[in-house]
C-alpha cells in the first residue's frame, strides 16, 4: 500500500484527533506535501467541528432510573435463585442424614416415614415456591 493511501485511511481518525503521535506526525508531514490529502483532511476537520459543535442529547432521567432499578431487580433475583439453590441442596442433606440417623437409632420404618413426610413437604414447599415466583413476575410485569 502506498504512503498516500495508507495517509487517507487515517485522515478523518486525524481529524477527529484519534491517533498517536506518531501515525499524527506522518499524516500531517503527507498531507503538506499532497494536495488531495490536504483538502481531504480540511474537509475531515469542518466536518468534525460541525459534529462537535451539535448538541448532545441527554437522556431522559426516567431511563437511568429504570435502568438502575431493572439491573437492581436482576441482581436481586440472580442472589435469590443461588440462595434458593443452596437452601434445596442443604434441605436435602439434612433429609437424608435425619433419616439416616432414624434408621440407625430406630429402625427402617421411622427412616422411611421420615422420608414420606420430607418429600410430601418437600412438594408443597416446591409447589409454594412456585406460585409465589410466578405471581411475583406477574407483579413486575404490571408495573
Ligand atoms: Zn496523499
Amino acid at each position: 500500500m502506498s504512503d498516500h493511501e495508507s495517509v487517507r485511511q487515517l485522515l478523518a481518525l486525524s481529524a477527529a484527533g484519534l491517533l498517536d503521535c506518531s501515525q499524527e506526525r506522518m499524516v500531517r508531514e503527507h498531507a503538506r506535501q499532497c494536495a488531495a490529502c490536504a483538502a481531504e483532511l480540511d474537509e475531515f476537520a469542518a466536518l468534525a467541528a460541525g459534529l462537535s459543535a451539535l448538541p448532545s442529547p441527554q437522556p431522559p432521567a426516567y431511563l437511568l432510573a429504570r435502568t438502575t432499578a431493572l439491573l437492581a431487580a436482576e441482581a436481586d433475583r440472580r442472589q435469590g435463585a443461588a440462595f434458593a439453590a443452596a437452601s434445596a441442596v442443604f434441605a436435602f442433606a439434612l433429609v437424608l442424614l435425619t433419616g439416616q440417623a432414624l434408621r440407625t437409632l430406630v429402625g427402617d420404618s421411622a427412616a422411611l416415614a421420615w422420608l414420606a413426610w420430607a418429600a410430601i413437604t418437600s412438594v408443597f414447599g416446591a409447589a409454594s415456591a412456585l406460585v409465589l415466583t410466578s405471581r411475583r413476575r406477574l407483579e413486575r410485569s404490571t408495573v
